[in-house]
């Protein structure tokens, strides 16, 4: 069985989605099989892992909805299968949005996605669910079937206070909801060693939450942030850069700790 993690964080353009693209794409490198599930309507974790929005003919919105298998709707990028870094993506586009209104009549909303997972689980070792900058039914939805979460953050003043309002929902729906899930770690992302407050803050980091804070520290490299126009995860379009390094031994890392979970 796979397990399951989401990739979150309330807030918009912390990393969530560079995060699972390059994580995805460093675990299947290292031979796990992937499942990238896009929760966001935005689709750029589609669209990173080259696989085009506009043209799925089928999304997680179908999945959501239950007109849709995972395996029906599920797809993979030929470049990247082409680079050894190949796994299957779940797609999102502007279709989501639609879903959170959708899903307010159904019964079990909050268990869609878990669900429709459950039957594709024995396929991976890894299922990343990256999800959208709310704590919204998606992310809920991702929230439910997931063993763990993973929360990407810079190392800036507010950062321990955004924290909040995550750790107390990953509460609630651990009391409510889903039992197993824990915050597997903090990922320090776009760190820059020169600047004096993102040391003090990756301190304050390591002092609050011990080893809940990942070794890997991923750090500000231009090149993360080109590969998407590409459509490709920075790991594939420039393996050599540091930012894909970064990524790669993040990918370890994972692989080592679930071994331990
Ligand atoms: P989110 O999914 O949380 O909204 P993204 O992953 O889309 O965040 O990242 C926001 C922006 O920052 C994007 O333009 C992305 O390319 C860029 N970015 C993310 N991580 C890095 C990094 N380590 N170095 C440089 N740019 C980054
Ligand atoms: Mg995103």
């Amino acid at each position: 069985m796979a397990k399951i993690f989401c990739i979150a964080n309330q807030k918009g353009g912390v990393g969530k989605t560079t995060t699972t693209v390059n994580l995805a794409a460093g675990l299947a490198k290292v031979g796990q099989r992937v499942l990238l599930v896009d929760l966001d309507p935005q689709g750029n974790a589609t669209m990173g892992s080259g696989v085009d929005k506009r043209q799925l003919a089928l999304s997680v919105y179908d999945v959501l909805l239950e007109s849709s298998t995972v395996a029906q709707a599920r797809v993979a990028s030929e470049k990247l299968q082409a680079a050894g870094c190949g796994y299957q993506v779940l797609g999102a586009n502007r279709e989501l949005a639609g879903a959170e209104v959708e899903l307010v009549e159904v019964e079990r909303r909050e268990r869609r996605l878990k669900t429709a997972l459950t039957a594709v689980s024995p396929d991976y070792d890894f299922i990343l669910i990256d999800c959208p900058p709310s704590l919204s039914m998606l992310t809920l939805n991702g929230l439910c079937c997931a063993n763990g979460v993973i929360v990407p953050m810079q190392c800036e003043y507010f950062a321990l206070e955004g924290l909040t309002d995550l750790v107390n929902t990953i509460k609630q729906v651990r009391a409510n909801l889903n039992r197993d899930l824990a915050v597997i770690g903090l990922l320090r992302v776009m760190f820059d060693p020169r600047i004096t407050l993102q040391q003090q803050v990756s301190e304050q980091l390591k002092a609050h939450f011990g080893d809940k804070v990942f070794e890997t520290v991923i750090p500000r490299n231009v090149r993360l942030a080109e590969a998407p126009s590409y459509g490709l995860p920075g790991v594939v379009f420039d393996p050599s850069s540091r930012g894909a390094q970064a990524y790669i031994a993040f990918a370890n890392e994972m692989v080592a700790r679930v071994a331990r979970l």
